[in-house]
């Protein structure tokens, strides 16, 4: 991570926003302050914006910030097969956590239950397993991010 890239967070204040400069019009800004990300595409009447908040659970609809520059903020979804995922879990937008789930090796033994779909005798090498789901705060969205090894302890 170049340091020159960390920005003050739009929707939480921290200087914790990772910005990554994709082209003269875009711009993704990604948090780790509150785990929310945007860019600057992400604008209120954008289509956009629109088609992304189709495909998203109710909750992260309800989470959509908007910043003072009129850009929309939804929580991050980390899908890293083989060390976990991190969404945003919950009711509402006043009651909700990340959720935290670290992937485990398939056994040899369990592998013919989580075949590769469309591949011939071709089997997952990582599950995400749920037993080992953890809740962590907004602020904490780091720890999440650490307690499935993304980020060291
Ligand atoms: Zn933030």
């Amino acid at each position: 991570m170049n340091a020159d890239n960390l920005t003050i967070c739009l929707r939480c204040g921290s200087d914790a926003c990772y910005t990554t400069e994709v082209n003269d019009k875009i711009t993704n800004y990604s948090c780790f302050g509150c785990g929310f990300q945007s860019n600057s595409l992400m604008k209120q009447g954008e289509e956009f914006l629109s088609e992304q908040l189709e495909s998203l659970p109710e909750l992260y609809k309800d989470l959509l910030f908007e910043d003072e520059n009129g850009q929309g903020w939804l929580p991050q979804t980390i899908n890293l097969p083989e060390q976990g995922m991190i969404f945003a879990n919950g009711g509402n937008s006043e009651d909700w956590k990340w959720a935290a789930v670290r992937a485990v090796e398939v056994k040899d033994e369990e592998k013919t239950k989580y075949p590769i779909p469309d591949k011939k005798d071709e089997f997952y090498k990582h599950r995400m397993d749920m037993t080992t789901m953890e809740m962590f705060e907004e602020r904490d969205f780091i720890d999440a991010l650490s307690y499935i090894g993304v980020l060291p302890e």
